[in-house]
C-alpha cells in the first residue's frame, strides 16, 4: 500500500490515468497537475495546478514518458495549461522526494543533478522495456497490416537489432509465419539468432538482404538504412521503423526512391495505454516502496 505517500502527477497522456488509477488504489495521495479537462475523477486525488502545491508535502513526482523539454516544459493532453518543472520549485521539495519519468535529456539530468534529487527514467530499466516491447510488438503487427496488402504469413521480414525490441518482434513475426532474418553486429547475438531458428546476418552485410525484403523492421537507434540499403529494395518494401527518434532510415531516400518508411514512435500509448500505463504504475510502486519503504502500516 502507499498510504501516506503524496505524489504528483505532472500532465501526460492516457498512460498516466492507468498510474493515477493504480496509485489510487494503492491508496496515496494524489495531485493532479495537467488534468484539468478529464470528464472522471478519482477517489483520493485533487486536480490542482502546479502553483497549489506545496512541493515541501512530495514524496514523489510523475512526469509523462517523454519528461520535458529542454526548457522544462511538460505536455499534457487533458489540459490547456503551460506546466514547468523548474530548479527553484523542484529545490523545494523535500530530499527524499523521487522524480519519475520515462526517458531523461540533458534539462531534467542537469536539473535534478543540481537539486540533489533522485530520478528515476523508467525506460532505462530492463524489465520496463522488456514488458513494453510486447505492445510495441502488437504495434508493429498493427501497421505492418495497414500498410501493406500481403499477409505477415509467408512474407520475408529483415529485423535490424535484437536488443530488447528487436528480439520480441522477431519472435513474435517468427510465429506469425513470417520468414524472419535478424541483423546484429555482436556474435553473440547472432548465435541467439540461430538458436531461435531464425536466420542471421551482420548487419554490415544488410545491402546484401534488402533485395530479398517485404518488411524491414529497424529498432537500431543509428543510421542503418542507409540509401544503398534502400536502393536495393523492392518496390513493395514497407519499412517500420520503430528506433527513437530521428529513427535510423534515410527517410529522405525512401521517399525519393517511392519506398514507404514510416517512423513509429510511442506504439505502446498509442495501442495499448492502459497495459503500458499498467506497465509503469507496477514499476512506480515497486520502486517507491523499496526506496521509502511503506507507510500504511506504520
Ligand atoms: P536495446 O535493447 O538497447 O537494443 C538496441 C539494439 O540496437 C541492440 O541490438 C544494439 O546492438 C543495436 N545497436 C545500437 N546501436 C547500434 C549501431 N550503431 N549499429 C548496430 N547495432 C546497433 O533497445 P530496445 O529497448 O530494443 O529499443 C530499441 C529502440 O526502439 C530504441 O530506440 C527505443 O527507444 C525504441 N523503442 C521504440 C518503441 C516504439 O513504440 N516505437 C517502443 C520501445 C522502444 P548492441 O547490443 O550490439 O549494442
Amino acid at each position: 500500500m502507499l498510504t501516506g505517500y503524496s505524489i504528483a502527477i505532472l500532465g501526460g497522456d492516457a498512460r498516466q490515468l492507468e498510474v493515477i488509477r493504480r496509485l489510487s488504489e494503492l491508496d496515496a495521495t494524489l495531485h493532479l497537475i495537467g488534468f484539468d479537462q478529464l470528464d472522471h475523477g478519482f477517489t483520493g486525488a485533487k486536480q490542482e495546478a502546479l502553483s497549489d502545491v506545496d512541493p515541501k508535502e512530495l514524496d514523489a513526482m510523475i512526469l509523462p514518458v517523454p519528461g520535458t523539454n529542454l526548457q522544462g516544459d511538460i505536455d499534457t493532453i487533458f489540459s490547456n495549461q503551460s506546466i514547468q518543472l523548474t530548479k527553484e520549485w523542484l529545490e523545494q521539495t523535500p530530499e527524499h522526494c523521487l522524480l519519475f519519468t520515462g526517458i531523461t535529456n540533458n534539462y531534467l539530468t542537469n536539473v535534478t543533478q543540481e537539486t540533489n534529487r533522485t530520478l528515476i527514467p523508467l525506460f532505462d530499466r530492463n524489465d520496463v522495456a522488456i514488458y513494453n516491447s510486447i505492445p510495441t510488438v502488437e504495434g508493429t503487427i498493427m501497421m505492418a497490416i495497414q500498410h501493406t496488402d500481403f499477409t505477415i504469413h509467408s512474407s520475408t521480414i529483415l529485423v535490424l537489432g535484437l536488443g530488447r525490441v528487436g528480439m520480441s518482434v522477431a519472435r513474435t513475426f517468427a510465429s506469425l509465419g513470417a520468414k524472419v532474418k535478424v541483423g546484429a553486429r555482436k556474435s553473440e547475438d547472432l548465435a541467439r539468432i540461430y538458436e531461435m531458428g531464425l536466420e542471421s546476418f551482420s548487419i554490415k552485410d544488410l545491402k546484401q538482404y534488402s533485395h530479398d525484403c517485404d518488411i524491414m523492421i529497424n529498432t537500431i537507434p543509428a543510421q542503418v538504412v542507409t540509401a544503398a540499403v534502400i536502393q536495393n529494395m523492392p518496390n513493395r518494401t514497407l519499412i517500420i521503423d520503430l528506433a527513437s527518434k530521428p529513427g535510423g532510415t534515410d527517410f529522405r531516400y525512401a521517399e525519393k526512391r517511392g519506398i514507404k518508411a514510416l517512423l513509429a514512435p510511442g506504439l505502446p500509448g498509442i495501442v495499448a495505454p492502459k497495459t503500458a500505463g499498467s506497465i509503469l504504475a507496477n514499476v512506480i510502486t515497486q520502486v517507491l516502496i523499496e526506496e521509502l519503504g511503506e507507510r500504511g502500516n506504520e
